[in-house]
C-alpha cells in the first residue's frame, strides 16, 4: 500500500458523504471544492463574453479562457495552444474528427479499423460516416488478454486503411493497449491517422502526445475532476488547417457575406458560437488542482482499492471479473444472476455503481455477456467502501439465490 494521503484528498470533496459509497467515477468523476469554487466565482463575479467585446472584464475573462487552453496544451505535451479545440466532451470530439476529417477525404472501400473494446463514441461516429461515404468499418477482435493487440492490428493494416480508432484505456476492462507499438504500426501507411480516445485514459495517464505521435486525442473535462458540457479534440497542428469548419455560427469565420465565408484558423473555425466559459474555467482550475496532487500515488492507490475488491468479491461463489490488470475499474458478474438484479439491491444498499452494457454493445458480445456491473475506484475512496461493498454484494446474492 503507498502512503497515499486518501483523507486529505477525499475532504476535498463536498459531495463525499457517509450515506452514499461513490464507485462510479468512470462515468463521472466527483468534483474538488477549487473547481466548483471557480465556476460559482465565474457565475457570481465574472461578466461578459470572450472574443467579442472591448470592456475590461471581457477583456479579462477572454485572457483566462486561452490560458486555460495552453494549460491542456501543455498538460498534454501538444505542440502549441492553436492544436486544442474545446467541444462539449469526448463524444463531440470524435464527432468532429470523423465529420469534418473523415467525412471530405474518405471514398468508397477505405477502410476506418476500430477496436472491440470501443465506447459507442469511438464506434457510431465511425459507422455513420462509412454510411456517408461508401468507406468500410473494419473490426479490430480482443485478444485473450481482453485487449486490441499489435498484432491483431496488423493483420487488418493495408493501403486502403484511411483511421484507426482505439481508446487509451477501456471503460470496462480499464485495459490500455500497447499505444508504442500501435501507433508504430500505423506510421508504416502514411495515409492512415490515429484516433485516440482518451475519455477514460486522461485522468489516470496523459499521454505526451508528440512523443507518442498521436493525430488526434478526445476526451471530456467531467472525468477529469472538471465540469460536464466541456471537452477537448487535440489535433495535430498539419491536420487541423485541413481540415472544414463542421458548425457555422459567430467567431469563426474573419468574412462573411451571401456569396460566402473565410473560416478562421484552427481552433477558431471548430468554435462556433459562444462557448462553454464556465466549462473551460472549471477545467483550468481542476488541471491546474490536479498538478498539485501525488497522482502516481494516486493511480497506485486507486488500483490497490480495484485488486481489494477483485479479491473480496472472488471468494463469493460464481464471481467473474472482466478487468485487465492494474486498473482502477472492476467490471464484474455473478453467473445465473442478472446484473441488475444485483445492481437494484446495491442501489437500495447506499452502493453507487453502473450495470449495464456501459455504452459497449460490440464489447459486452465480445464478453460473453449481456452487461456487467462496474466499480471505478478514485483516490477518495477507501478500504471501507471496499468492504462496503463487498457485504453488500453478499446480500444481494443472498436474497437472490433465496
Ligand atoms: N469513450 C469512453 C471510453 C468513455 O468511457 C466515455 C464516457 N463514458 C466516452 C468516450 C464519451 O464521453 P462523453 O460522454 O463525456 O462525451
Amino acid at each position: 500500500m503507498s502512503e497515499f494521503d486518501f483523507m486529505a484528498y477525499g475532504r476535498q470533496f463536498p459531495a463525499l458523504n457517509d450515506e452514499v459509497v461513490y464507485l462510479d467515477s468512470a462515468a463521472t468523476a466527483l468534483k474538488p471544492e477549487v473547481v466548483i469554487a471557480a465556476t460559482e466565482a465565474f457565475y457570481r463575479h465574472d461578466s461578459g463574453n470572450v472574443h467579442r467585446s472591448q470592456y475590461a472584464a471581457a477583456m479579462a475573462l477572454t485572457v483566462r479562457y486561452e490560458q486555460a487552453r495552453r494549460q491542456v496544451a501543455d498538460w498534454l505535451n501538444a505542440p502549441g495552444p492553436d492544436s486544442i479545440v474545446w467541444t462539449r466532451g469526448a463524444t463531440e470530439s470524435l464527432n468532429l474528427v470523423a465529420q469534418s476529417y473523415a467525412r471530405p477525404r474518405l471514398r468508397p472501400g477505405d477502410e476506418i479499423i476500430v477496436s472491440e473494446a470501443e465506447h459507442h463514441a469511438n464506434l457510431v461516429p465511425w459507422l455513420m460516416v462509412a454510411q456517408q461515404t461508401g468507406a468500410k468499418v473494419v473490426k479490430w477482435p480482443l485478444a485473450a488478454d481482453l485487449l486490441p493487440s499489435p498484432a491483431g492490428l496488423a493483420r487488418l493494416l493495408n493501403d486502403r486503411t484511411r483511421m484507426v480508432a482505439v481508446s487509451q484505456m477501456s471503460n470496462v476492462t480499464g485495459g490500455c493497449p500497447d499505444l508504442a507499438a500501435i501507433i508504430a504500426l500505423v506510421r508504416r501507411f502514411p495515409q492512415a491517422v490515429i484516433v485516440l480516445d482518451g475519455a477514460q485514459g486522461a485522468v489516470h495517464r496523459p499521454p505526451d502526445l508528440i512523443k507518442a505521435d498521436i493525430d488526434f486525442y478526445a476526451f471530456s473535462g467531467h472525468k477529469l475532476y472538471g465540469p460536464t458540457g466541456i471537452g477537448v479534440l487535440y489535433g495535430k497542428p498539419q491536420l487541423l488547417a485541413q481540415m472544414p469548419p463542421w458548425q457555422g455560427g459567430g467567431k469563426m469565420l474573419s468574412a462573411a457575406a451571401f456569396e460566402g465565408f473565410t473560416p478562421m484558423a484552427p481552433p477558431q473555425r471548430f468554435e462556433a458560437g459562444t462557448p462553454n466559459i464556465a466549462g473551460v474555467i472549471g477545467l483550468g482550475a481542476a488541471l491546474d488542482w490536479l498538478s498539485r496532487q501525488d497522482r502516481d500515488g494516486a493511480e497506485l492507490y486507486s488500483v490497490s482499492l480495484a485488486d481489494l475488491a477483485q479479491e473480496l468479491l472472488s471468494a463469493l461463489p460464481g464471481f467473474r471479473a472482466f478487468r485487465c490488470p492494474g486498473s482502477s475499474l472492476l467490471s464484474f458478474d455473478f453467473a445465473g444472476i442478472h446484473h441488475q438484479d444485483i445492481a437494484m439491491i446495491l442501489a437500495q444498499e447506499g452502493i453507487a455503481l453502473r450495470a449495464g452494457q456501459h455504452c459497449a454493445q460490440p464489447l459486452m458480445a465480445a464478453l460473453g455477456v449481456t452487461g456487467t456491473l462496474r466499480a471505478s475506484f478514485a483516490p477518495y475512496n477507501t478500504r471501507r467502501d471496499v468492504h462496503r461493498l463487498a457485504a453488500a454484494v453478499e446480500k444481494a446474492l443472498t436474497l437472490l439465490r433465496d
